[in-house]
């Protein structure tokens, strides 16, 4: 994994007729960013050059509105992230289970965190698809398959008792989002690499450096 290039290039925002607004107005923030990066922190700028060392491996939702650098104030190279809908992780999901891996493995990261949030498309969507149940007819869309962990989490929360089918969907979604993030914890702590890192962390090296013990949060 190259380190990070934050050299301003300038006017790139201004040079590309084709780019829409939106586009042109994110080059100009980051042109922004990378001048103000190099002036006010040099010596961030400097260390991250070098590589990366984060503390942290944030599972979040891929929703605009939970950016964690933006929401917990952070510099780069402070979180390392996967962002997906409604911040799931399992065993089976290539993609979440490498970049954990690498985390873990070759960052040494300490904390795992697990953060779900308020007005969760991906929560809401999952509901909806228990309540339909059988007659919603077999998922075929990739963002349908994604969803069905989560929405048969929605029919057991039913089936247990935790929510009635009737509840007022802010409350089921309430219930729901922290049902959720408790679940990724669980695939979490039984995942593979959790459990190697639980058996061999703190003073064993894992493939040629020393393994933190990490520790799971939701
Ligand atoms: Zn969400």
């Amino acid at each position: 994994m190259s380190a990070p290039a934050f050299e301003p290039t300038p006017n790139q925002s201004q040079s590309n007729p084709n780019l829409g607004p939106a586009l042109s107005s994110l080059l100009s923030r980051n042109e922004a960013f990378s001048s103000n990066i190099a002036k006010d922190k040099p010596d961030l700028l400097a260390a991250i050059s070098k590589g990366q060392a984060p503390k942290v491996f944030w599972i979040g939702c891929a929703d605009s509105r939970m950016p964690e650098g933006t929401i917990c104030q952070t510099d780069p190279g402070e979180i390392f992230t996967v962002r997906n809908i409604a911040n799931q992780w399992n065993e089976n999901d290539d993609s979440a289970n490498a970049a954990l891996t690498f985390a873990i493995e070759a960052l040494g990261v300490e904390e795992v965190v697990v953060v779900g949030h308020t007005s969760c498309g991906g929560v809401s969507a999952a509901i909806d698809a228990a309540l339909a149940g059988a007659s919603a007819g077999t998922p075929t869309t990739a963002l349908q398959r994604y969803l069905v962990p989560l929405a048969q989490l929605a029919g057991e929360l039913i089936k247990n008792g935790t929510v009635a089918a009737d509840a007022p969907k802010a409350e089921f979604a309430r219930k729901l989002t922290t049902a959720n993030v408790l679940k990724q914890v669980e695939n979490l702590r039984n995942s593979e690499v959790i459990q190697r890192n639980w058996k061999t962390g703190e003073s064993t090296l894992v493939k040629g450096r020393m393994c933190n013990k990490v520790r799971l949060h939701g």
